[in-house]
């Protein structure tokens, strides 16, 4: 029997709108091939809602939030306020505001890589070749929300690292319960060499790493985790790390997928989940037509296995990936030097034929 679902889609800016419409599109075929009713609303968020409304996450926005059962969500950012850090009211204060009032607090982030694009890595292919890690990114504390300062004469500035033991508790129980569905290998990184807050961070992973013996723990520091990253991608399973060190080794690891166009990630909390691409609203492509739209898609598969149960059909929109992409068709930033051109596709064309091939 199918299911009834509320969805909030919320397109953002740049090619935030142009990759959603194919998430969106990918759930509606899914909801019609498998019986179920997918009621769509449409939240403003980031630089076009500062526009239309002064705040880059209007009221009416948290409120369709709350109401929804999950949200898709494209990306934010304008180049206005990327050249000029003193603007006040700035898109990205949507996102932490959203993740603040949903209680969203654990990123997670598969990195999975396709067999067809192992030649558009920067990475070589013997060394990819079978890598699938899934990242716990931390995304309540960290530097992010700690106190900013700047001092009188302007020449100083600090923002606090802090971290709070609940919070390293929470996502390390959600890590260690995801590893366990997994390879059962478990990664911390920190700096706990050097800073105080990944000391408490580690202390307390060791603390909740002995509820789960089956799983094998190691703690990385961050720099040595970057470097064994691109070296031996393979070696990892589950990596869970804070908000800053995650931020930054994500986007290292979307190499080894071969473009940030291609990861997906899945914030989880207290309340609905929040499904996204992990690139943002990329200005230099955004108004081409040629953003790709896999990320969105993959993030419409999270969604529908993380929030609604639907692993068939979660795994439908991921072999449907896989058959374009051995079909030959990429998009721009996926393409390599033995890429025809005719199967070179814009956002459009590349999103339609994924939705086509779901089976
Ligand atoms: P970006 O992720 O937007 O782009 C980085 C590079 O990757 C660019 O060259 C871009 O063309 C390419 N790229 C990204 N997504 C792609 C896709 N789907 N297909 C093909 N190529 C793709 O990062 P940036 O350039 O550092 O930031 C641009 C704006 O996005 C900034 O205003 C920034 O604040 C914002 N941003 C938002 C989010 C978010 O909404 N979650 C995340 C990161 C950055």
């Amino acid at each position: 029997m199918g299911i009834s679902k509320k969805i909030l889609v919320i397109p953002g800016d740049g090619i935030g709108r142009e990759v959603t419409l194919w998430g969106r599109t990918a759930l509606e075929r899914v909801a019609k091939k498998g019986g179920h009713s997918f009621t769509f609303r449409e939240g403003m968020m980031g630089h076009e809602a500062i526009e239309a409304t002064g705040s880059p996450l209007p009221e009416a926005t948290i409120s369709l939030a709350k109401a929804s059962d999950a949200i898709l969500f494209g990306a934010i950012g304008h180049q206005k306020y990327d050249q000029d850090p003193t603007l006040r009211v700035r898109p990205e204060q949507g996102l932490l505001s959203i993740r603040k009032e949903l209680g969203l607090y654990a990123n997670l982030r598969p990195v999975r890589l396709f067999d067809e694009l192992l030649g558009a890595s920067s990475i070589r292919e013997e060394i990819l070749r079978g890598t699938d890690i899934l990242f716990f990114r931390e995304l309540t504390g960290d530097v992010y929300f700690g106190e900013k300062k700047r001092s009188g004469d302007g020449n100083t500035a600090s923002d606090l690292m802090i971290y709070h033991r609940f919070e390293v508790e929470r996502i390390a129980h959600k890590a260690f319960e995801a590893a366990r569905t997994r390879r059962k290998k478990l990664c911390s990184v920190d700096k706990a060499n050097v800073l105080e807050s990944s000391r408490l961070w580690r202390e307390t992973v060791q603390q909740v790493a002995q509820s789960y013996p089956d799983v094998e723990t190691e703690h990385l520091f961050v720099d040595n985790a970057a470097m064994q990253l691109v070296r031996e991608p393979r070696r990892f399973d589950v990596i869970l790390t804070g908000n800053l060190f995650g931020d930054i080794l994500t986007d290292e690891a979307s190499q080894i997928a071969g473009s940030m166009g291609m990861l997906a990630s899945a914030s989880i909390g207290d309340q609905a989940g929040f499904y996204e691409p992990i690139h943002g609203s990329a200005h230099d492509i955004a108004g081409k037509g040629i953003a790709n739209p896999i990320a969105s898609i993959l993030s419409a598969a999270l969604m529908l296995e993380i929030s609604f149960g639907l692993k068939e059909e979660s795994a439908s929109l991921i072999r449907a990936v896989e058959t374009t992409l051995r079909q030959g068709f990429r998009t721009m930033d996926i393409a390599d030097k033995h890429t025809p051109n005719a199967r070179v596709l814009g956002t459009d064309a590349m999103g339609g034929k994924v939705v086509e091939a779901i089976q």
